[in-house]
């Protein structure tokens, strides 16, 4: 029985193609700056993103790492969202491995940053205080797609104000795909930006941080001294590259089959989908708290893997490894399991 796996779409595997690609690379040392592969996908994932370099690193995770040690000192600090990734789902880093101090703000619903509310955490020069270096924001968001009009104005406050702006867009690609607009003009508002190739994308490892040569030099340090220095890793590359050239335009499918598998959940019951629409690739749902034991159940039972709350509520996440038919499937067991 096919593993049906909603949990993320992390999960993605390498399929055929991308395999043979990965055993095609051309590889060599690319601590020496060596392999090929690696330079190829560093030069592509600059070019996607409107930026002059970029490098490649093992995780996104250290990807934001890097970027925020770039742009900041030891005692400067960076301004993001509450429930941004680089704040609560990074172990900290920024604090513990950069001596960087977060000013979380609250999200606005549309996963933007209010101007009002960051004007007032951007510290003025008074040694009590850390200094402002950063404004880092997220899109997709909860899969939101960030208005680009609301990042355009954030960005001009952050000119006027001298600081930088870091994008955590590990899901960049699906918020292109979504708007239909190009992903360098999404990033366009940024110095630096972060991609994920690991998710959506279907590479198996990796991510890129691209922004101006000079940044990725200073970056390219960071990284050695995080332990992201990697060798032939031109085997890696070369999924990431097959990921750019074929599974960007394909995210359209992931998310079809979230819009899909909303209007089918809501059939069953509106109170299942509360925001009654997906997001991108996502779907947050609430089942009825009493059916959590049993839900979980059969469902494992019929090899679907999805994550739930005690509450009932659930993210699902739609990805290349979850088809049209996988999505009718789950349906099905949680049509047939609500009803007892
Ligand atoms: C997944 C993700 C990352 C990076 O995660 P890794 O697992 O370290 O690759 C960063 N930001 C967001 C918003 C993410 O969803």
């Amino acid at each position: 029985m096919k593993l049906i796996d909603f949990r993320s779409d992390t999960v993605t595997r390498p399929d055929k193609k991308m395999l043979k690609a990965m055993l095609q690379a051309r590889v060599g040392d690319d601590v020496y700056g060596d392999d090929p592969t690696v330079n190829e996908l560093q030069q592509k994932a600059a070019e996607i993103t409107g930026k002059e370099d970029s490098l490649f690193v093992p995780s996104g995770t250290q990807s934001n790492l890097i970027a925020l040690m770039t742009h900041c000192q030891r005692g400067e600090e960076y301004i993001v969202g509450q429930q941004a990734h680089t704040y609560q789902f990074e172990a900290g880093g920024a604090a513990v491995l950069g001596s960087i101090q977060p000013q979380p703000i609250d999200f606005e619903a549309d996963g933007s940053l209010s101007l009002v509310k960051i004007k007032n955490v951007i510290k003025p020069d008074d040694p009590h205080f850390a200094r402002t270096k950063l404004i880092c924001l997220e899109n997709t968001h909860n899969g939101k797609v960030v208005p680009q009009e609301k990042i355009i104005e954030i960005a001009k406050l952050a000119n006027t104000k001298n600081l930088n702006m870091h994008l955590d867009g590990a899901r960049i690609a699906n918020a292109a795909v979504s708007s239909g607009k190009n992903i360098d003009e999404l990033c366009e508002p940024f110095e630096s930006v972060s991609m994920c190739l690991s998710k959506g994308l279907g590479a198996p490892v990796g991510s890129v941080l691209c922004a101006p040569k000079d940044f990725i030099i200073e970056a390219k340090r960071w990284r050695k001294m995080l332990g992201g220095g990697m060798r032939q890793a031109g085997y890696l590359a070369a999924a990431g590259i097959y990921a750019l050239k074929n599974n960007i335009k394909r995210l359209e499918q992931d998310h079809e089959n979230a819009k899909l598998l909303c209007a089918e959940l809501l059939k069953i019951d509106e109170k299942i989908v509360p925001a009654k629409k997906s997001f991108t690739n996502m779907i947050f749902v609430k089942f009825p708290q009493k059916t959590v034991k049993i839900l979980e159940e059969r469902l494992s039972k019929n090899n679907i893997l999805f994550s739930i709350k005690k509450t009932g509520e659930s993210r699902l996440v739609l990805h290349k490894d979850v088809s049209e038919k996988d999505v009718k499937k789950f349906v099905e067991e949680v049509k047939n399991t609500l009803k007892i």
